[in-house]
């Protein structure tokens, strides 16, 4: 009679155990995919103290988004962007900060010389970057490296107009499950559907805008904002009502504008 509840409350203790290495075990997945966010206390101001790997965030000198001063911007006659990209099956993911669409091998973007193969791009709602402390409706990533290894970002800032159908495609086919890749069957697209006719940009150093923000980053921020349509906006915000960096110093860094 009295073994029995001891037997009981050995047993609950042994299940507290588990849970609380479950508990642990739980805490420890965040080492290898720590948590961050755009706000509170894992919001940007926090992120160099979430992770050591994260001390770019806030250590770095050439971190990004930047607020682009055009009257600042020097012309440059080089780094023309030549765009060759295909159209890729429709592959999306909710990462957890952003929706991102994952292309398939085989297009390419060449600047001065250099050739960055597309890897994906995602969206940030309102734009990271400010063009002259304008912030934009939407900005588009796309984020390319080189056999090198080194990264180059196109932004296309998005504001409100015509639906674009491009982005109809991918907002139709969000996932409703997070960190899960989407293959949407019998579905393409082409991003080069989504750059604005002109190809005028600005271009400088930067970083990764999401943790662990590295540097050697080469952005290329286009001059012409697209339109998409308040819906479309709308859309994305039910997702992500705010998924922004907040800009950064430019600690003297030369922009350069193609036009
Ligand atoms: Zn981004």
């Amino acid at each position: 009679m009295n073994n029995a509840p001891r037997a009981t409350l050995r047993t609950a203790a042994a299940g507290g155990l588990l849970a609380l290495l479950s508990i642990a075990g739980h805490c420890a997945e965040p080492q290898a995919h720590p948590h961050w966010s755009y706000s509170g206390q894992t919001g940007p101001n926090k992120w160099s103290e979430i992770d050591s790997k994260f001390t770019s965030c806030s250590q770095g000198k050439v971190q990004s988004p930047i607020d682009i001063h055009t009257a600042d911007a020097k012309h440059a006659a080089l780094s023309e962007l030549k765009f060759d990209y295909q159209a890729s099956p429709l592959k999306v993911i909710d990462n957890g900060h952003t929706i991102q669409v994952n292309y398939a091998p085989g297009s390419f973007l060449t600047v001065d010389g250099k050739r960055y193969e597309l890897l994906q791009f995602h969206f940030h709602k309102p734009s990271e970057e400010r063009i002259d402390g304008k912030r934009y409706a939407l900005v588009a990533h796309l984020v390319h490296k080189n056999a090198e290894g080194e990264l180059a970002v196109v932004g296309v800032l998005m504001e409100p107009g015509a639906k674009r159908p491009m982005i109809k495609t991918i907002f139709d086919n969000l996932p409703l499950q997070k960190e899960k890749e989407v293959e949407v069957p019998g579905v393409s697209i082409n991003i080069a559907t989504l750059l604005p006719e002109n190809h005028a940009h600005y271009t400088f150093s930067g970083s990764l805008t999401t943790p662990p923000c590295s540097e050697g980053v080469k952005w290329f921020v286009m001059k012409t904002p697209v339109p998409v349509s308040s819906q479309q906006i709308a859309q994305f915000g039910h997702v992500y009502k705010m998924n922004a960096r907040p800009v950064q110093a430019s600690n003297g860094r030369v922009v350069e504008i193609n036009d």
